[in-house]
This record gives C-alpha cells, structure tokens and sequence, in this order.
C-alpha cells in the first residue's frame, strides 16, 4: 500500500492543479517499510512543459534532480509523480503510458494523478482498483499508484497497481452537505 500523508496530497494536487492542461511531475519522499510506501512529502520540478504529448521523456532525463534532492533531505526518495491532464475532448486516464513504464526503475514507486474537468461533486473515496478519487473545485482528481513486482522490470512485465490509502483525503473532504448537516 501507498500511505499518502496530509502534505504529500496537498503538495501534489496543487502541483497538478496548477498547471493543468498541462502534465506536472515531480519527486516523491518518504520511508519505506516492505511493501508499504508512506509518502510524506513531494517535491515538484520547477521546469514547466507545455505540450501533453513527448513530454515524458524529456522530463525524466531530469530525474537526476530528484536524486540530488534526495541527498538534501533526510528522506528517503521513493519514485516519482506525474499527471495525465484533459487535452481537447481528450479525458486524462489513469493509466502508465508505454514511456511511464519504460522509464520508471524497479525499485520506485509512481504516482500518477489524473486530472479532468469536474463534472459534478464527488466525495473522496477508494476506488475498487485501489485509486483514490473525488472532486476539488472545477476539477475531478483520481491518483494510482503503481510498483513492480520483484524482477518484472526485466522481465519487460508491466507494474502492479498498488493501493493508495490517505485519511486526511476521505477524513477531511467530506461534501459539504454531510459537514453542514452535523
Ligand atoms: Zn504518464
């Protein structure tokens, strides 16, 4: 499971937020225990890119800040994000791209956040794929994660989905209805 802590969400929904109709990514800290990932904090990268579509291989030739990042904190790096972003009549998907696959290493964690337009007010909650998913302002927000089982990389298998947990996303952003009505 990935335990996204109150920081971490945060951090990556205004990172995703904010550039929106456009893809953000960035690095992601924490600890790990075993398959447990508890993701604390996230830090984005600071070089905007402006097209959906070709961008993820340019932006993953600059993981090697993540990794001087790493060394400027005492957590410890477990992978990284990024988001898939509504393009025209296009809705982003919740799935790893061909790239997102090749690119990622064995050993990390990827965060993936889709963003669309809302459609109408969702609560947060877990989905049954193990995504986490709800609404925040104008938009709907669905974030997966994804890790390999050990040797798959090699093997050219594809990641597992790994379930994203986060109390302060479904404690904390109730609708409002449910809060007034207390
Ligand atoms: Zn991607």
């Amino acid at each position: 499971m990935v335990f996204m802590e109150e920081q971490a969400f945060v951090g990556m929904l205004l990172s995703a937020i904010e550039v929106y109709r456009h893809e953000c990514y960035g690095i992601v800290l924490g600890h790990r225990d075993g398959d447990n990932w508890v993701v604390e904090s996230v830090i984005p990268y600071l070089t905007a890119e402006t097209t959906p579509t070709g961008v993820e291989v340019r932006w993953r030739r600059e993981r090697r800040l993540g990794e001087v990042l790493g060394l400027l904190s005492t957590r410890q790096v477990l992978g990284d994000y990024h988001s898939h972003t509504a393009w025209g009549p296009r809705r982003a998907l919740s799935i790893l791209s061909d790239v997102d696959v090749e690119t990622m290493a064995q050993d990390e964690v990827q965060l993936l956040v889709a963003v669309n337009d809302r459609v109408r007010t969702q609560p947060w909650r877990y989905l049954r794929d193990g995504s986490l998913s709800g609404t925040l302002g104008e938009y709907h927000i669905r974030i997966s994660a994804y890790s390999f089982n050990d040797g798959d990389k090699q093997a050219g298998r594809r990641p597992r989905q790994v379930p994203v947990r986060c109390p302060f996303a479904i404690g904390f952003m109730a609708p409002r209805s449910l809060a007034a009505g207390s």
